[in-house]
């Protein structure tokens, strides 16, 4: 399908142009939060079947947003974080064209199985240019076939503009942390914490590309922006074993029946049942639902 962009405001997003740099971190005032204002944001919630307390958090300053506090986050001494900027496609709309949507579930998958953890959701949409810029660089891509990263210099905006000071203010500030695990495979991310001598664990976040076009601007990340995720060739094979996997399935399966051996029928058949349905995108809050039971019985530790 294709997509206009309009903003029911008149104006559009105000982007920095191409030529300033991100270099160097920016020292903010330092604000002090009102944690009776946050506590009274206290409230459960329910998702994929299990229950949270969560604590709303202002991120304030400009490309800033809000923070999702699970659990007692703060009370932790190295809890898990993710910094995540808004992405209107791939968060609301379920885009199957980037990361963003299932980089956010999985993060919140692992900081709800820990009951603790932070949300950062930035309102830097773009990579920080705003969603009128993204979709010219997304038209651009799409009819000169260029790197979203080419699109956005030729509509004379650098590769990335977000900024993450507030976030290692808020951090060191609001809920004095010094150490977290940071879920993410941006060094960027890591780097802007660390410049503020957080000390920053990178928990990797693995995602299957769900289209031509993710698995492209997956391959473009890891080239330009030197982000930490297999290579092409990795998802290729990844993709075959699962088809060799579900082939060899359906071949024991089908010997079974030749062979007539009413075991082997019956237990090909549910390890095929279990196969399809455990591997179905639609069923990940399944596999969320088996692993927390799991976890209860003491058989999973994470
Ligand atoms: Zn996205």
């Amino acid at each position: 399908m294709s997509v206009d962009v309009g903003d029911l405001s008149g104006r559009i997003d105000v982007a920095i142009p191409c030529g300033a740099t991100l270099a160097g971190h920016v020292a903010l005032p330092a604000m002090t939060v009102d944690w009776e204002q946050v506590e009274r944001t206290r409230h459960r919630m329910t998702r994929k079947g299990a229950e949270m307390t969560v604590r709303v958090l202002d991120v304030p300053g400009d490309g800033g947003g809000k923070a999702i506090i699970v659990g007692d986050a703060e009370r932790s001494s190295n809890p898990l974080v993710r910094i995540h900027s808004r992405c209107l496609y791939g968060d609301a709309l379920q885009s199957d064209d980037c990361d963003c949507g299932p980089e956010l579930s999985k993060s919140m998958d692992a900081i709800q199985r820990e009951g603790a953890g932070v949300l950062f959701y930035l309102e830097q949409e773009g990579r920080g240019a705003g969603l009128e810029v993204k979709a010219m660089g997304l038209r651009l891509t799409q009819s000169l076939g260029i790197t979203t990263f080419d699109a956005y210099h030729e509509l004379g905006y650098p590769d990335d503009l977000r900024r993450f000071d507030h976030v290692a203010q808020s951090l060191l500030d609001d809920l004095e942390l010094r150490s977290i695990r940071l879920l993410t495979n941006n060094p960027d991310k890591q780097s802007a914490l660390a410049e503020h001598r957080i000390e920053v664990d990178r928990v990797p976040l693995r995602t299957v590309p769900r289209s031509v076009r993710s698995r492209k601007y997956l391959e473009e990340k890891r080239v330009h922006r030197g982000h930490a995720l297999p290579p092409r060739w990795a998802w290729v094979c990844g993709i075959w074993a699962k088809r060799v996997g579900v082939a060899v399935t359906t071949l024991s399966v089908v010997g079974a029946w030749a062979l007539d051996i009413r075991e082997l029928v019956i237990t090909s058949h549910l390890l095929m049942i279990a196969t399809f349905i455990l591997n179905h995108p639609a069923n990940a809050n399944a596999r969320f639902r088996v692993r927390a039971m799991l976890r209860r019985l003491g058989m999973l530790r994470r």
